[in-house]
């Protein structure tokens, strides 16, 4: 197994010496591909210096404006958290996400999210991802440092690569590529236009219909061909939506 197809992204990190960090204990486990997005202060020499001799990692590292931008083109999305969140999401600990993420890197490129100092992923951020992984941690002071979040995911990695216990890549034989991030944003976004053309999302009181929704697609893990099926499924639905009335014409109301 090679780690060429597994980035670590860091969202909105507060500390550079945590960036550093996080290149450091990326190194050690053999990782090398380091995505900062909106990092708040970066570069810096405290990252720098914790990130001793990986500084080769932190100097590759890319730089990114938004979330978005930084797992655009992958397919297979694993967001850490160090609490449960209202709506669950698929959820496992880092020896079994590194079985999954193992089983699926030669073939696809993968993202594990690590959140900010303070507050961890937002909600919506989590509601981006495949899966979730959390560190059993004590539930009494269950939050780690970030780079020791990173190390311990990264180690579990590392174990599995060491050991050859690879899980069979059970989706090499597969008929279609499985979609992108980008993708399934564009398909989230048609899905939610098409819900309240047909009246069955009310966009006053959304509820959580579509946190549900990207639940259930992102559990399926739909590949392109399914994607542009359901795409075209929404595109002849919305043809039977009625047009609002037009507004009236220039000059048509009375003066
Ligand atoms: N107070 C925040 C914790 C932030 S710790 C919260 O409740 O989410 C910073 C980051 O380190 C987290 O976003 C996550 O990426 C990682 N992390 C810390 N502890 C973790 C744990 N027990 N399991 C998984 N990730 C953890």
């Amino acid at each position: 197994m090679t780690f060429d197809n597994i980035r670590i992204v860091l969202v909105n990190t507060s500390h550079p010496g945590n960036i550093g960090g996080v290149a450091r204990a990326m190194k050690n486990m053999g990782l090398s591909r380091l995505v900062l997005v909106e990092p708040r202060q970066y570069p810096d020499e405290q990252a720098t210096w914790r990130a001793a001799g990986a500084l080769d990692v932190l100097e590759q590292a890319v730089v990114c404006s938004t979330l978005d931008e930084a797992i655009a083109d992958c397919q297979f999305v694993v967001g850490t958290s160090a609490r449960e969140r209202r709506i669950p999401w698929p959820l496992l600990d880092p020896r079994r996400c590194a079985e999954e993420v193992a089983s699926r890197a030669g073939q696809e490129q993968v993202a594990l999210l690590f959140g900010r100092e303070d507050r961890g992923l937002t909600n919506e951020e989590l509601q981006r991802c495949n899966l979730h992984l959390n560190i059993p941690s004590d539930p009494n002071y269950s939050s780690l440092n970030l780079a020791m979040a990173v190390q311990i995911v990264c180690y579990e990695l590392r174990m599995l690569q060491l050991g050859g216990g690879l899980p069979a890549q059970a989706e090499a034989q597969w008929d279609a590529p499985f979609s992108t991030g980008d993708n399934m944003e564009r398909f989230y976004e048609h899905l939610e236009e098409t819900l309240i053309g047909i009246g069955f999302l009310d966009p006053v009181a959304p509820r959580q219909l579509m946190t549900r929704l990207r639940r259930l697609y992102s559990r399926l893990r739909l590949d392109e061909m399914e994607l542009n099926i359901l795409r075209g499924i929404l595109t002849e639905t919305q043809k039977y939506i009625p047009k609002p009335a037009r507004p009236p014409q220039d000059g048509s109301q009375e003066g």
